[in-house]
């Protein structure tokens, strides 16, 4: 299967099991001892915890190693050197890349890189596209606003080390973007699950063109949001463009660390470039089989100017029990993508909810349109959550078949009643990145 591509080779992919893992304990000791020499913040960290580069002899060891997290980086930026505090690891004048973070909440973590770290970033993402079947022949259209976020910067510099011929949408809105693609007949995007639906409405609904006939989109990267290892959202986003849609996971703090292959049984974590763990949510743990879903503990290798160490990163994924791939990777597979995040399974009237169950639902209901709202609210001492949709054109009348169908169906995947709200078509927000669609005004 292995590449024929002229710039890049993920020889690493196909390495033996225990090859790999002696590699990642190099990698390991190679980026602690690094951040342990030239980042105060790790240096104070760690030897607080009484550990130090020589402790580190095998993988085990490794669960010493104190996590980090989101907040911890929050709290020492904006101090010296400016603006990324004790954590920057070589010296500022180094640093050629600058982004932030795109989370949903709270103050947004800086993220410095070097050139060396770009180019690091760009190789994890050419892992992602090779997997997806990019190749030197595609024209690749990225619509993307090139903004202050990482999102698809390092796509686009992936795609050229692939050999790809990138066309960056920018500024473009999405109708320009569309008939750009259409123009120039390009064969591959990457966007947000929420953005590769909306175009795909705006390309039907005020063009007239039919992404799935009209266009010659043929496979698609998703990225930001975990639709696309959602079944339902899947096969939306596939049926819309006539594409195949494929997975992959990642944040800027940790980058790029996993993604579907062509096989499309799970997701394959990146072992060369990270070091994935998995924790039980309620004990911490470490989870090493399939069956149980927990917490991801990332560790980034090789990015030097703002080390990745025992990050926890709050995302939920589950091992996979297919342990050979036919691809041929020996990178260890994930049961679907991202389940969730620690932070966004929430109770409801008593009842753990994870958001991406009720879109499962939503969007295998042929009648409903992509978007829905889901807000939580409480009332004296209950909880009220209230599920927002909205009918496509035309399928008015089968209210009550889809009424009964979401009633039966949400009571049995997320064990709660909701009130039902029809919203009129083309009413509730509409997205270009990352959705909000779980709103919890309980606080
Ligand atoms: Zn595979």
């Amino acid at each position: 299967m292995m590449n024929t591509g002229k710039y890049w080779n993920p020889i690493l992919e196909t390495l033996p099991r225990e090859k790999l893992r002696k590699l990642q304990l190099i990698k390991f000791q190679r980026i602690f001892k690094w951040a342990y020499d030239n980042s105060p913040f790790y240096h104070d960290l760690y030897h607080g915890a009484g550990i130090e580069p020589g402790d580190i002899r095998t993988l085990d060891d490794i669960q010493k190693v104190p996590k980090v997290e989101k907040s911890m980086m929050r709290a020492i930026q904006g101090k010296e050197p400016y603006p990324y505090g004790s954590i920057l690891a070589v010296p500022l004048e180094k640093v050629t890349e600058y982004r932030q973070t795109s989370g949903t909440t709270g103050q947004p973590v800086y993220h410095p890189e070097t050139w060396r770290d770009w180019d690091w970033s760009a190789e994890s993402w050419a892992y992602i596209l090779y997997a997806h079947g990019f190749r030197e022949h595609d024209r690749v259209f990225i619509p993307f606003g090139y903004s202050i976020h990482i999102a698809f910067w390092a796509a686009h510099y992936a795609c050229e080390k692939i050999g790809c011929e990138v066309v960056p949408g920018g500024v473009l809105d999405t109708e320009a973007r569309i008939l750009k693609m259409r123009e120039l007949r390009c064969t591959a995007l990457t966007a947000t699950p929420t953005y590769i639906l909306g175009m795909a409405d705006t390309a039907r609904n005020k063009l007239g063109i039919n992404p799935a006939k009209d266009l010659n989109i043929r496979k698609i990267t998703a990225a930001g949001e975990p639709g696309a290892s959602i079944p339902a959202t899947r096969k939306r986003m596939e049926e819309a463009w006539g594409a195949r849609v494929y997975d992959h996971a990642g944040a800027t703090e940790i980058g790029h660390w996993g993604y579907e292959c062509e096989a499309q049984c799970g997701m394959h974590v990146n072992e060369a470039l990270h070091l994935v763990e998995i924790e039980d949510v309620g004990t911490g743990d470490p989870i090493t089989e399939p069956g149980q879903g927990g917490s991801m503990v990332v560790t980034t290798f090789d990015r030097l100017a703002h080390p990745c160490i025992r990050f926890d990163s709050k995302d939920i994924i589950e091992w996979n029990s297919i342990e050979k791939c036919d691809c041929g990777r020996t990178f260890r597979l994930l049961r679907g993508g991202v389940s969730g995040r620690a932070d966004d399974i929430t109770k409801v009237k008593g009842v753990l909810l994870a958001p991406n169950a009720i879109e499962e639902v939503v969007r295998a209901i042929p009648q409903l349109c992509d978007e829905y709202e889901v807000v939580v609210t409480k009332k004296g001492d209950r909880d009220n959550i209230a599920l927002r949709i909205e009918l496509l054109p035309g399928r008015e009348a089968e209210i009550d078949a889809v009424q009964g169908r979401l009633i039966r169906e949400l009571r049995v995947k997320t064990d709660l009643r909701y009130d039902l709200e029809f919203c009129r078509y083309g009413s509730l927000p509409r997205y270009e990145t990352k959705a909000k669609r779980f709103k919890d005004l309980r606080k």
